[in-house]
């Protein structure tokens, strides 16, 4: 007897290979199970998506190898995860062994299947231990928070809820003991006699959010042992990412903390998802497959509960409804998605105004303390080049004076973003790319963003040999070089010099790095911090009372539709870290510098009016059937030439004329990337826009083909590659 396994593996999309690959075994292999598969000379690892005991129709046994070996020991994938990845493969145009291997540990490949059960037992014993003390008693946790009005409120509501969640809480509203408490009643339910519960905590940037993790450990550890909560995230080794990986799979580990990625672990006894920041653009990936993690979350947490309701009827899943009291028997039987903000997607905003989420609110602060003041500072009426406005810093030295801190935010790295030349022009352009070198200061180099091309900053300008080059335009390193100045007459409260840092992607280069210059500024050895974005997000400062950002006007006028959303979103997480603590918070301020100050954005930012702004975004996409109100995806080519970037796209336009659907699309014409040449390779990229979800998808399924066939058109030589991105972020 013989089984005809169907295999998929990594293969893109594009290899044109097929969804899944068919191959032969004298036993039965239960969907799900991982197995090793020759390909071609070479041996790879795949997922097993079915088990038929009859071959394929027109497949014989010489035309068909045999799979070398199953992972045994390892539980198969369940039903729901595949579901998941086929989803995600379906929904992104890419091929579901892509997603599937993409989402799996690389170092499960490197494994056989005894190393595998070694490790496996390992695990089984090192979490079997620590939950309980000597004595049989659980070593004593601290004492939980007791919860506010408004997250009292929020958690009954939760419970009730059958619909995706979005809990719109102001900054320092407390949302993370709302996810705690939530992670906490899940924990505590039984299982379905197949895995313990299982919670997935999802979050932007890991690194930026050491706190969590520790509030998570804190908490949970005591009551589920050291192993119950576990990170997935791209900064990890592969052993750790392996280690993670196999304790969330066989249900030793609880809660898994991670990044985008880790929507795709496999959680046999999964119950909620918190996606936490749910608007932050990190959640979308921008390679590979460009799946959207907060879109996927909403998605799985549906599949999930219909299987778990499913199971419910065929009387496998634990308790009966009937069986318990009150409304626990439902919570018992779903998983829950909630997604959290103080400043939601518009996308999530528009669901729950349609009512397809449902949306909680936490307006008010711990502590009942107020949001800071919006300062805007009219840099028309400033000196002429003043970086800083001279009452800012006046504010600023002030705040030293009484012991609190302050924040400066600009979201660019280095000393200056162009060095040129006042004689003839020349700017630090990188040879490689269609952008400029930014100036870095401190070691004295000009650096390529994009590609990384570095060099050292020449004597004199390459082309007149003037003497006299100089910064254009501002960084972190130059506003952290002339606050030190301005500041340097400023004492502390303690009678000490004023001590200005900065953190950005380069000073946090170094591992371990990051942490400590958030500890510096926690422990109040820092007085001024300067920073990119990294320093807006998140982070629980006690003692800053005031914010600054001080260029952002580029993003008003910018002719991506996203960068007003962005911006508001950026100013608001900005301003959520002033004032977290209520006896301050009266006196906080966000200080913006603009040179727009009439702009209705800060009008709604000065209110903190979240709402109003969005439905006045929302009005605006609406009426330019923009997202969410229409359906977009970008064809988007790679290649030697712009030319050739160009043709590809434009033949893949022509040739779709005929596809189902066709009428309910509308192809642009191709156009460059706004920075068009990366690392000397060209970008190009065409817009495809329906108001139809549905008619986007069959159109982008049936369009695949025709994109293979465009690949190798005479005008589309010198092509690299080209990829489909489904509900992209920026246009
Ligand atoms: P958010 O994520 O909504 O901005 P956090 O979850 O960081 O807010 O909470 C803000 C602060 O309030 C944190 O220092 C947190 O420890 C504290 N906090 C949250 N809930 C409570 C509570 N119920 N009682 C006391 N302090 C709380
Ligand atoms: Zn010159
Ligand atoms: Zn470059």
């Amino acid at each position: 007897m013989a089984f005809w396994p169907s295999v998929v593996i990594a293969t893109p999309a594009h290899s044109g290979i097929g969804a899944s690959l068919t191959y032969r075994s004298e036993l039965s292999l239960a969907p799900g199970t991982l197995v090793r598969v020759p390909l071609g000379s070479r041996e790879v690892l795949g997922v097993v998506w079915d088990c038929p005991a009859e071959p394929p129709e027109g497949l014989t046994v010489a035309q068909t190898k045999s799979v070398v070996g199953a992972l045994e020991g390892l539980p198969p994938l369940n039903e729901r995860w595949r579901q998941l990845v086929s989803f995600a493969g379906r929904y992104y145009q890419r091929s579901a062994g892509e997603v599937a291997l993409a989402a799996l540990p690389p170092q499960l490949r490197e494994l056989d299947a005894t190393q595998l059960a070694r490790r496996l037992k390992r695990r089984a014993k090192a979490s079997a231990q620590p939950d309980a003390a000597p004595d049989g008693h659980a070593p004593p946790a601290a004492p939980w928070p007791a919860l506010s009005v408004e997250q009292a409120q929020v958690l009954a509501e939760l419970e009730c809820a059958n619909a995706p969640v979005l809990l719109f809480g102001a900054t320092g509203s407390g949302k993370t003991e709302v996810y705690l408490r939530a992670t906490q009643r899940v924990l505590e339910q039984a299982g379905d006699g197949q895995a313990p519960t299982q919670v997935l905590m999802m979050v932007p940037e890991i690194n930026l959010t050491p706190q969590l993790e520790s509030r998570f450990r804190e908490r949970f550890e005591p009551l589920f042992g050291a192993g119950a909560v576990v990170c997935l995230h791209s900064g990890m080794t592969p052993a750790q990412r392996l280690t993670s990986w196999l304790a969330a799979h066989t249900g030793q580990a609880r809660i898994v903390l991670g990044t985008r990625m880790a929507v795709f672990a496999s959680l046999p006894g999964l119950r909620l998802i918190v996606v936490d920041e749910e608007h932050d653009p990190s959640y979308k990936s921008q390679d590979g497959a460009r799946y959207s993690a907060r879109d996927l979350a909403v998605y799985r947490a549906k599949v999930e509960t219909e299987a778990l309701a499913t199971e419910a009827v065929a009387g496998r899943a634990g308790p009966q409804p009937s069986s318990l009291p009150g409304g626990e028997g439902a919570s018992a039987l779903r998983c829950q998605v909630l997604l959290g903000s103080a400043t939601p997607s518009l996308e999530s905003w528009h669901a729950a105004d349609q009512g397809r989420y449902l949306r909680l609110e936490m307006p008010g602060r711990i502590g009942g303390g107020s949001l800071p003041r919006l300062r805007l500072v009219d840099m028309n009426h400033q000196p002429k080049g003043a970086v800083l406005a001279l009452p800012l810093v006046a504010a600023m030295a002030e705040r030293i004076g009484r012991g609190e801190q302050c924040l400066v935010l600009l979201n660019r790295r280095g000393y200056a973003p162009v060095l040129a030349c006042h004689a003839c022009g020349w700017k630090s352009g990188c040879p490689h790319c269609s952008a400029y070198r930014v100036f870095h200061k401190l070691d004295r180099t000009l650096r390529c963003h994009h590609c990384g091309f570095t060099e050292r900053v020449p004597r004199a300008c390459p082309d007149c040999g003037n003497l006299d080059i100089s910064p254009v335009g501002r960084g972190t390193e130059q506003v952290e070089e002339q606050l030190a100045g301005l500041l340097a007459d400023v004492k502390r409260a303690d009678g000490g010099p004023a001590r200005v840092a900065r953190m950005d992607a380069d000073s946090t280069r170094l591992k371990g790095s990051l942490e400590v210059q958030l500890a510096a500024l926690h422990s109040g050895e820092v007085d001024v911090l300067v920073g990119t974005q990294m320093i807006a997000k998140g982070h629980d400062f006690r003692r800053i009372t005031l914010v600054a950002s001080v260029n952002a006007d580029s993003a008003l006028f910018a002719s991506d539709h996203r960068a007003p959303e962005r911006l508001f979103a950026l100013l608001m997480q900005a301003a959520g870290r002033a004032g977290r603590d209520a006896t301050q918070s009266a006196a906080s301020e966000m200080w913006v510098q603009t040179w727009y100050p009439q702009h209705p954005l800060f009008a709604s930012l000065k209110k903190h009016d979240f709402p109003g702004f969005a439905a006045e975004q929302l009005a605006e996409r609406e009426s330019a059937a923009m997202p969410p109100y229409g359906f977009q995806a970008l064809l988007r080519a790679d290649a030697r030439t712009q030319a050739a970037a160009q043709a590809f796209l434009n033949a893949a336009a022509e040739q779709g004329t005929a596809l189902p659907h066709r009428d309910e699309i509308t192809l642009y014409p191709a156009v460059p990337l706004t920075i068009q040449r990366v690392a000397n390779v060209e970008r190009a990229q065409l817009l495809v826009e329906s108001p139809s979800r549905a008619a986007l998808q069959r159109f982008l399924a049936a369009w695949q083909p025709v994109l293979l066939a465009c690949r190798s058109l005479p005008e589309a030589r010198g092509l690299v590659r080209f990829a489909v991105d489904v509900d992209p972020l920026s246009i």
